[in-house]
């Protein structure tokens, strides 16, 4: 017998998804480059399905069906492309090379036009959820050709996540897609999880309540409008104490946010591209800060605000609930802005509406409101906004007067609240009627003579600024 599908690169995340695949009934063949963790998986979990080990990359891909699938899950950068380079040579037309890591998507790009050349799919796949959803059930998104998922798309449903019945799998795009989409997907946790650090700082820091009261209002917000994974899992760290003091947990880990770098991957393709991800990018930028103990023991001793000016008012709690939805709203809609305009860009023609489809479970950021997200591309694919969607139109429109409370009250106590603040400065300059765009036009015209348009008549014009200030048509 044949296995229907491989997987080389057996760590956590590899051994998950083998036997995610065997545990819904297919054989799976499995390769890792130290044979020690291909036998550790077969005589652990050996009983849960039916595997196909080998040794040589060599017994693996003769272990295979064709056309073959081959998944990679190994470490992202240059293990994935030494994988690729051993098993390129291995396999024959129309045979499949599926990168389930966290690559780049100009990586996957690069790799899948050079593999395409050989005649083989390269299917760049992007895979949330953890280890636990790699082995239960993952949001999965796969790049590469259409031709390819049709004989994968199957398998890789199979075995993903499902809501109603509907696998939260769906064929991104053509080569990179599926990876930007990951990408993307992971800059909005980034945004998500900071907005939640912003509200729970401001519960605790003007609300004075401890992190174990935060934690039971954040399990009520999670059965409201805000029910997330990331509601969910932020209660229980919240409730956790530390069995060594008895302090509660949050307290005795120290204040410096690590990152693997796919937020600031996020970050530096919208700068490519031109989008204001400036939720996205307050989230990186946070993290950096809060990792620079250096500058932050320097600057420990600037002065904050003289008297701390009332308390937050009886609202708080109320008022950072809408502060924290209509701050994410934003957040989401640049991310699905950032997945439009790379769409448009690399001519993938990807379904944003689809995106928000398979994100509803299996993912980081499951959540209800993704449902909502979905319903405003059905309704008008080419939303240039999420913002003007009605239904999010209403929640943030409702939101803004506590929104604006609550920006208020962080810069007057002198609590930092970029997520907050930065969502209401993006969602008030969309809205402007006037911009200071113009005047910055001027100072451009000015300095270098770069040009303006005016707002009465057609054409380019520029002002002789050094002599008579007269305008002249450029
Ligand atoms: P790691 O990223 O820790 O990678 C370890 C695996 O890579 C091992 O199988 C290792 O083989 C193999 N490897 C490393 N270098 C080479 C090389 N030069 N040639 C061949 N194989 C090599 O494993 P994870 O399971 O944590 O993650 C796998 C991928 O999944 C990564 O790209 C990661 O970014 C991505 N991912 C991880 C998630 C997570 O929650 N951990 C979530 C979503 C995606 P050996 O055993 O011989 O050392």
């Amino acid at each position: 017998e044949k296995a229907q599908i491989g997987v080389t690169g057996l760590a956590v995340m590899g051994r998950n998804l083998a036997r995610n695949f065997a545990r819904h009934g297919h054989t799976v063949a499995l390769h890792n480059r130290s044979y020690g963790r291909t036998k550790e998986l077969v005589e652990e979990y050996g009983h849960e399905g039916s595997f196909i080990p080998s040794e040589s990359a060599e017994d693996f891909v003769a272990s295979l069906e064709r056309p073959r699938r081959v998944v990679i899950m190994v470490k992202a950068g240059k293990a994935t492309d030494a994988v690729i380079d051993e098993f390129a040579p291995l396999l024959e037309k129309g045979d499949m090379l599926i990168d389930a890591g966290n690559a780049h998507f100009a990586d996957t790009r690069r790799r899948e036009a050079a593999l395409k050349e050989m005649g083989l799919h390269f299917v760049g796949t992007g895979v949330s959820g953890g280890e636990e959803g790699a082995l239960h059930g993952p949001s999965i998104m796969p790049g590469g050709s259409k031709e390819s998922y049709e004989s994968l798309g199957p398998l890789l449903e199979d075995i993903s996540a499902k809501v109603d019945g509907e696998p939260c799998c769906v064929h991104v795009g053509p080569d990179g897609a599926g990876h930007f989409v990951k990408m993307v997907h992971n800059g909005i946790e980034y945004a998500d999880m900071q907005l939640i650090a912003e509200a729970y700082d401001l519960l605790r820091s003007v609300g004075g309540h401890s992190p174990a009261e935060i934690a039971e209002i954040f399990k009520g917000w999670n059965e409201g409008r805000l029910g997330s994974y990331l509601i969910e899992i932020t209660a229980e760290v919240l409730k956790q104490t530390d069995a060594e003091t008895g302090k509660p947990f949050v307290d005795i880990v120290v204040d410096q946010a690590e990152q693997k770098g796919t937020g600031r991957w996020t970050v530096q393709a919208a700068l490519d591209l031109g989008v204001p991800v400036s939720g996205i990018a307050e989230s990186v930028f946070a993290r950096a800060l809060s990792g620079d103990p250096k500058v932050r023991a320097a600057a420990a001793n600037l002065p904050g605000p003289s008297a701390t000016a009332g308390a937050g008012g009886d609202n708080l709690q109320a008022d950072v609930e809408q502060a924290l939805f209509a701050s994410k709203i934003v957040a989401y809609a640049q991310g699905f802005q950032q997945i439009q305009a790379a769409s448009a860009e690399y001519g993938w023609d990807i379904d944003p509406g689809a995106m928000a489809k398979i994100w509803r479970d299996g993912c980081i950021i499951r959540a209800k409101f993704l449902d909502f997200i979905k319903q405003a591309f059905d309704k008008t694919p080419d939303l240039p906004s999420l913002l003007v969607d009605d239904y999010f139109l209403d929640a943030v429109s409702g939101a803004q007067e506590a929104w604006r409370r609550v920006v208020a009250t962080a810069a007057q106590q002198g609590i930092p609240a970029p997520g907050f603040a930065s969502a209401l400065a993006y969602y008030d300059g969309l809205r402007a009627k006037r911009l200071p765009a113009a005047l910055i036009q001027g100072q451009r015209d000015f300095f270098g003579a770069h040009t303006y348009r005016r707002v009465d008549k057609d054409g380019s014009f520029h002002t002789m600024w050094g002599a008579d200030r007269n305008e002249v048509t450029a």
